[in-house]
């Protein structure tokens, strides 16, 4: 079979030919990949930055946000069959922690966890994969179009899902976390392919969606968002300090944006018991210099809360097909839009190295090996 393969620590990626994986345990699942969506992971490890080859090999098939169809499935496979469109989560358990030993591989404590197409684990970009049936997730016909979100959406999912979570516990207003966010007011900082998923379920729950970039509003991120019923807040014409006076009230901030400078100054934006979620991995920059006698004055005399939120398990895989297919269905036209540029795996070197203009999520293409 054909894969795309990285040399760690270079800049060297090559689409060649591999040995393809076989089925070898009862439990286990074969795919066939249909689609594999590209994010600054990716682009982070083909040109030099981190990512680890399994123990022993020299090269690391790369892909990690992907959407396939089974082809072969184990003797003791039950939730899956041959037919059937899935995906498949990407972090694998360190052995030895206790949040890996509920499972709960998202927060692994000592960071010797593995990733498949990132760490110590062969990724997605192939023609085929096989893994473990407690590592698939079956995703329905009806977003086959969108299947290839369902990791970018599985992150967001945990981030807004622990907000709502400890939003639910801290305040008595509501018992249910689904049900905190209906007619809240949360702000959004960063319209990627995150930030406009993280609007697609905010809107899903009921709650106002403030949207922040810095393009013009009638670009095609801004519009997305206002057709899931968001508004548009253009970062180039407001401080953090005039959306607060705005909207005193902001109840929830979702970083996606990875602006150190940006970030802290949004702090001032958010209300009274407000959280504040950081998704974005900023690049090393010189320090920064703020206000932090501020910073802990509010978030104690305001009792605020700031967490960061990386990954995702298979409770927000979950979590998040269901979202897509009910987004899918109130948004028909507007979800496939966030898929901006789909290319054939022979034009990978296309997308894997630069944006493109106006780009928001890239797809590679694996359709035109299907036998
Ligand atoms: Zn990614
Ligand atoms: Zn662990």
């Amino acid at each position: 079979m054909k894969a795309l393969a990285l040399t760690p620590g270079t800049t060297k990626v090559e689409l060649k030919d591999w040995d393809e994986p076989k089925i070898e345990k009862p439990n286990q699942v074969k795919l066939r990949i249909r689609e594999v969506g590209i994010c600054g992971t990716d682009r982070e490890e083909c040109s030099g930055g981190r990512a680890d080859a399994p123990y022993g090999e020299k090269e690391l098939i790369i892909g990690h946000e992907m959407f396939g169809e089974v082809v072969e499935v184990g003797s003791n496979v039950k939730s899956l069959k041959k037919g059937d469109y899935a995906v498949t989560t990407v972090r694998r358990s360190c052995g030895k922690c206790a949040a890996c030993a509920v499972d709960a591989y998202d927060m692994c404590y000592t960071g010797e966890y593995t990733e498949r197409g990132i760490k110590q684990r062969h990724g997605f970009q192939a023609e085929y994969v096989v893994d473990e049936e407690t590592f698939v997730l079956k995703v329905p016909p009806s977003i086959i179009s969108i299947g290839v979100l369902t990791e970018p959406m599985s992150v967001v999912e945990k981030a807004i899902d622990e907000a709502s979570e400890l939003q639910a516990r801290r305040l008595p207003t509501t018992k249910e976390p689904k049900a905190w966010l209906k007619d809240k007011t949360v702000f959004v900082a960063g319209l990627g392919p995150i930030g406009l998923l993280a609007a697609v379920i905010l809107r899903l729950r009921g709650a106002r969606v403030l949207g922040m970039d810095v393009v013009d509003e009638n670009s095609a991120r801004p519009q997305i968002l206002k057709e899931l019923g968001g508004e548009y807040i253009d970062g180039r014409n407001l401080t953090p300090e005039q959306i607060h006076q705005k909207t005193p009230q902001i109840d929830l901030i979702l970083e996606a944006a990875g602006i150190p400078k940006l970030d802290f100054d949004l702090l001032n934006a958010l209300g009274i018991n407000g959280i504040y979620v950081l998704t974005g991995v900023p690049k090393d920059a010189p320090p920064l210099n703020v206000d932090g006698a501020k910073i802990m004055r509010e978030l104690v005399l305001k009792n605020q809360v700031i967490f960061g939120s990386v990954n995702a398990g298979f409770k927000h895989f979950k979590m998040g097909i269901e979202d897509l297919e009910a987004g899918l269905k109130k948004w028909p036209k507007t979800l496939p839009k966030i898929i901006s540029n789909k290319v054939p795996i022979t034009s990978f070197h296309e997308v894997i190295a630069k944006h493109t203009a106006d780009e928001i999520k890239v797809v590679i293409d694996w359709n035109q090996f299907s036998s």
